[in-house]
């Protein structure tokens, strides 16, 4: 078989510059021409990581053929499902991954979950190279007493909720109390109190001028939310908080609602922040302003008015949820209270020993996530939550690679993943004009789809997406937004009449 010519080469076995094997024959270089000149690729996800890196194997190599397998009957990742529905812009880059779908040489399969549907082995038989783009879809759990409670869950659920990811859809949060704690001071934890907090009036407007698309579902639950405060909490202090300065800033300014920060917990900031770098000093600025000065005369008026308010608690650590007197939700989260130890990057924080306790009956942990193991064939790392690689290249799997979040961890946006997904696009065009890539022409889809059919697989082409697009779009116009989203798997394949 020919990929057991190159299957026993690690990579470090097998520097970039080695000729073919000793002994290769004149057809070995024959085949090799052959899949330089037809390179069969396949990318496993469609989240931007997916997107990127075929957008640049098919731009930098005029043959080279690209499949996108996805999980989902749609395609997008989280700039479907992550991505805030009050944040119509940041989805713009959807019109760049259709370019790409549209390419001749490019086709998208959705519907078919790689590692249950197909393996990795099977693509890596039918492919000359697999790139795994497939995300971070699993939270990090808080690993405290009371974390199953009802009233407890994930940040990522919600965010799911609200934007109609299949597997979330059922989730219907309970918004009947008056204060939520989300565990977490990153981007996800500012979006989750902006959507918890905006006055519904609000979307209301957004709604009017098509610049949200939020389940109609999750749109009736937060009309009736009595949610009035939500506290942000972080282990760390205001020097160490995740989310950046546009995110806060909308929270700042966010209609109906004041932020509550105590002063206190700026002490002798003024003088540590001249030393930081120049983001985070203008992060930590504005959040010293916000905190100690007083706001001018037409902020002060709208706070002085607003009926919610969202504050950050910094320098407590989760210890347990706590449960309500018949113990059949959660009531509040006990929290030690912290102090940092370390300079830079090492600051950590230890308990001081105290502890206090913050009533709530919503809880939604926001404290990162990780990546699954997609196949027992791919090597990796379960402490990251990530695929051990060099730059792209799966460590010890020639022929396979990584890009994204399943790449290098889930942090950074869809800028940061497009210039690591590109960078992985040029590590195997590299490896694939240096002939390290298995030779002789490849059948691509022809054998997936072979597969895919005996197992009763109906995979959801571009073009079939288009179709539940347009579905999507006039169910959106009947209540003025850009789309009203198809939330069940099952619905969108009865569409398509799958
Ligand atoms: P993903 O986008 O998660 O894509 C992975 C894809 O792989 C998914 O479509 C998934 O269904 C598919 N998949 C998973 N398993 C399989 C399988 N076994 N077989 C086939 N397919 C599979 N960045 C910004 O720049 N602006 C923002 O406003 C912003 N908001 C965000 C909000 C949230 C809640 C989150 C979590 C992230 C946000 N980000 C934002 C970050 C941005 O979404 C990520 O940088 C980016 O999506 C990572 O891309 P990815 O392709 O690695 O992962």
């Amino acid at each position: 078989m020919a990929s057991r010519c190159w299957r026993w080469w690690g990579w470090s076995a097998w520097p970039r510059t080695r000729p073919p094997p000793a002994g290769s024959t004149p057809s070995f270089r024959h085949h090799l021409s052959t899949q330089e000149k037809t390179p069969q690729i396949c990318v496993v996800g469609s989240g931007p990581a997916g997107f990127y890196t075929a957008q640049h194997l098919l731009k930098q190599h005029p043959q080279a053929h690209v499949d996108i397998y996805e999980k989902q009957p749609v395609p997008f990742g989280l700039v479907r499902f992550g991505v805030a529905p009050d944040h119509p812009e940041v989805k713009n880059v959807i019109n760049t991954f259709t370019q790409t779908a549209h390419s001749g040489r490019c086709a998208f399969w959705g519907n078919v979950e790689v590692g249950r549907d197909v393996t990795v082995p099977e693509l890596r038989e039918a492919y000359h190279a697999v790139v795994l783009s497939y995300g971070a879809e699993d939270h990090r759990a808080l690993e405290i007493p009371g974390e199953e409670l009802p009233g407890v869950c994930s940040a990522r659920a919600f965010v799911g909720w609200y934007n109609g990811l299949p597997e979330n859809r059922e989730l219907e949060p309970d918004l009947s109390c008056d204060t939520a704690v989300i565990l977490g001071q990153g981007n996800v934890a500012l979006d989750v109190a902006r959507i918890l907090l905006t006055p519904p009036e609000h979307l209301e407007a957004l709604l009017l001028c098509q610049r949200t698309d939020i389940t109609k579902a999750a749109l009736g639950v937060l009309r009736q939310s009595r949610v009035k405060t939500v506290w942000l909490v972080g282990r760390r202090g205001p020097l160490q908080v995740a989310f950046t300065i546009k995110e806060l800033r909308e929270m700042i300014q966010l209609p109906g609602a004041r932020p509550i920060l105590d002063p206190a917990d700026f002490l002798g900031l003024q003088d540590k922040i001249k030393e930081v770098p120049r983001p985070r000093k203008r992060l930590t600025e504005l959040l010293l302003r916000t905190a100690t000065e007083k706001p001018g005369p037409e902020e002060a008026a709208r706070w002085a008015s607003a009926s919610r308010a969202w504050g950050l608690r910094f320098f407590r650590s989760p210890q347990q949820v706590l449960p309500s007197p018949d113990g059949r939700r959660a009531a509040g989260v006990r929290l030690a209270v912290t102090r940092l130890e370390g300079v830079g990057e090492a600051t950590r924080a230890v308990p001081t020993g105290d502890m206090e306790d913050l009533p709530c009956g919503l809880v939604l942990s926001s404290v990162g996530y990780k990546s699954r193991p997609v196949d027992p064939s791919v090597p990796f790392d379960s402490k990251l939550g990530v695929i051990p690689n060099v730059e792209g290249r799966v460590m010890d799997v020639p022929g396979l690679y990584c890009s994204g979040w399943v790449k290098r961890g889930p942090t950074g946006v869809i800028a940061t993943t497009m210039t690591d997904s590109f960078l992985t696009g040029q590590m195997l065009l590299q490896d694939l004009k240096a002939g390290l890539l298995p030779s002789g022409p490849r059948p691509g889809y022809a054998a997936i789809q072979a597969l895919l059919s005996s197992r009763g697989v109906r995979p959801v082409s571009f073009s079939d997406w288009e179709k539940l697009d347009a579905e999507e779009v006039a169910r959106g116009q009947g209540t003025g937004k850009p789309r009203e989203k198809l939330v069940d798997p099952q619905e969108m394949l009865r569409l398509l009449g799958h």
